[in-house]
């Protein structure tokens, strides 16, 4: 038994089966880039970083679900149940009837069993979540919202345009119609210590994630925070972190955690061309899962064990 709650086998438990998710890039642009919110977007987003090549390449909606399926099944991949995770950009932000024909097009599409909507806890109102409970009458829906820190102060020196009191609003807002809901915490933001990035976890909870990821800060070339980065390493408290640290810090964070949240990832891969720096090198996220594992075993530790679940 895993000393914390998987995502995968939530999900398993859940949906009834082996899930797998299909990244789909709806082409909306983002409002921190496009001018709604702010213009330059947050200092360390490349968003090519985060579409596979099959999203590139393909056009529709359904084009891009065949064609995520036959990408992970020719890697023998296979599920009984695939999810449509609308990840690239700010998937809310397009007119209501746009959304509608996009997100209406995944859930017809046969093979999909639900939909996960990666957007920003600002760029959410009443109309799109009333419509994604309706979606989540027929299938099965998530929103995960890009959080990335509670503290107000790195929000804003990192251009992301929301505060966590408006992740809070958009987290609760969502919660109340039923629907599942993630988000997502970068680990090593300038200014932030590792101290920090523990006790943060008991904002986390108050939230009532349902999942949530962790991404090690990477830093990507020819972005606002590649400059900064190398005018001011110093602000950056993982820089040099090992991934055994990484590992102790992650499993810090996971014996703070509300027990009833999976945990869908530790860090991120990305390309390495794209990347300046990332703290933990090449190491591949099946490793460090192991060593987390086995660590926590060897520590007898389990998530929540040191929780207070004050707040919830
Ligand atoms: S991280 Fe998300 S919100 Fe920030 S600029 Fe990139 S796409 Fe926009």
């Amino acid at each position: 038994m895993l000393p914390f709650n998987d995502y995968g086998n939530a999900m398993r438990q859940r949906l009834g089966g082996r899930v797998q998710k299909l990244a789909i890039d709806a082409a909306l642009s983002c409002p921190n880039r496009d001018g709604t919110i702010a213009h330059g977007g947050c200092t360390f987003c490349l968003n090519e970083a985060f579409s596979p090549s099959y999203c590139r390449e393909a056009h529709t909606i359904t084009e891009q679900i065949d064609q995520g399926i036959a990408f992970h099944t020719s890697r023998g991949r296979t599920a009984d149940h695939y999810i449509a995770y609308f990840q690239s950009g700010t998937n809310t932000h397009a007119p209501i009837d746009t959304l509608r024909k996009l997100y209406f097009e995944a859930i017809n599409h046969p093979k999909i069993s639900g939909i996960i909507i990666g957007t920003r806890p600002d760029c959410i109102s009443s109309e799109i979540l009333d419509l994604l409970a309706d979606i989540a009458t027929r299938k099965y829906v998530a929103v995960e919202y890009g959080i990335e820190s509670t503290l107000d102060t790195t929000l804003h020196h990192v251009n992301r345009g929301h505060s966590f009191a408006d992740a809070e609003l958009a987290v609760a807002e969502t919660r109340r119609r039923n629907i599942d809901v993630g988000a997502h915490f970068i680990l090593g933001l300038p200014g932030e210590s590792r101290e920090h990035l523990v006790e943060q976890t008991e904002a986390i909870n108050s939230l009532g994630l349902s999942f949530i990821k962790f991404h090690q800060l990477q830093i990507y070339r020819s972005t606002a925070m590649a400059k900064e980065w190398t005018l001011h390493p110093e602000r950056f408290a993982l820089n040099n972190i090992t991934t055994e640290e990484y590992a102790l810090l992650i499993i810090d964070i996971i014996r703070h955690l509300d027990p009833t949240i999976a945990i869908e990832r530790f860090a991120s891969q990305a390309p390495r061309n794209l990347l300046l720096h990332s703290p933990l090198g090449g190491v591949r996220i099946d490793t460090l899962r192991s060593m987390i594992i086995s660590k926590m075993s060897a520590l007898n530790a389990t998530q929540g064990d040191l929780c207070s679940l004050s707040g919830r």
